[in-house]
């Protein structure tokens, strides 16, 4: 069976992939090869560039993962882990929380400020959801406040 296969006669849609293919080769012959950049006369290869301190200034920089204890972001839908809404075990309330990464860790943090460790989450999983940082705060209390908590 797998003879027949091969003596087969090439069909039409042989006979057109290989006029194309062809033709493609062809087409590759024609370009021009890419010529090596050269510099132009009297240049010399790398010279040394004078360092200029052009980093933003230090009113625009955002502190570093290491420089902060923790970061938070507000999380007002319902949070479904596993397929369950999470709910506070202390008010039974189930949306408006603030997330909060620190340590390795993830807490939420009802509007009555309960808090509670979830396992579930990461910080991997803080990264993908936040967005960059717009303020940093002296104290913890401060973060939630921002937040409108
Ligand atoms: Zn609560």
């Amino acid at each position: 069976m797998f003879d027949r296969i091969r003596r087969r006669k090439p069909d039409a849609l042989d006979i057109e992939t290989q006029r194309r293919h062809q033709e493609m080769r062809e087409m590759w012959q024609r370009m021009p090869l890419p010529t090596p950049a050269v510099a132009p006369e009297g240049t010399r290869p790398s010279e040394p560039v004078a360092e200029v301190d052009d980093f933003l200034p230090p009113a625009l920089r955002v502190p570093s993962h290491d420089q902060v204890a923790g970061r938070m972001m507000p999380w007002l839908r319902p949070l479904v882990l596993d397929g369950e809404i999470v709910t506070c075990p202390a008010c039974g309330t189930y949306r408006d929380w603030i997330i909060v990464s620190t340590r390795d860790e993830i807490w939420l943090r009802c509007r009555a400020g309960h808090e509670q460790q979830e396992k579930r989450l990461d910080t991997a999983w803080y990264n993908r959801h936040s967005g960059p940082a717009d303020s940093t705060h002296a104290t913890f209390e401060d973060c939630p406040r921002h937040l409108g908590h």
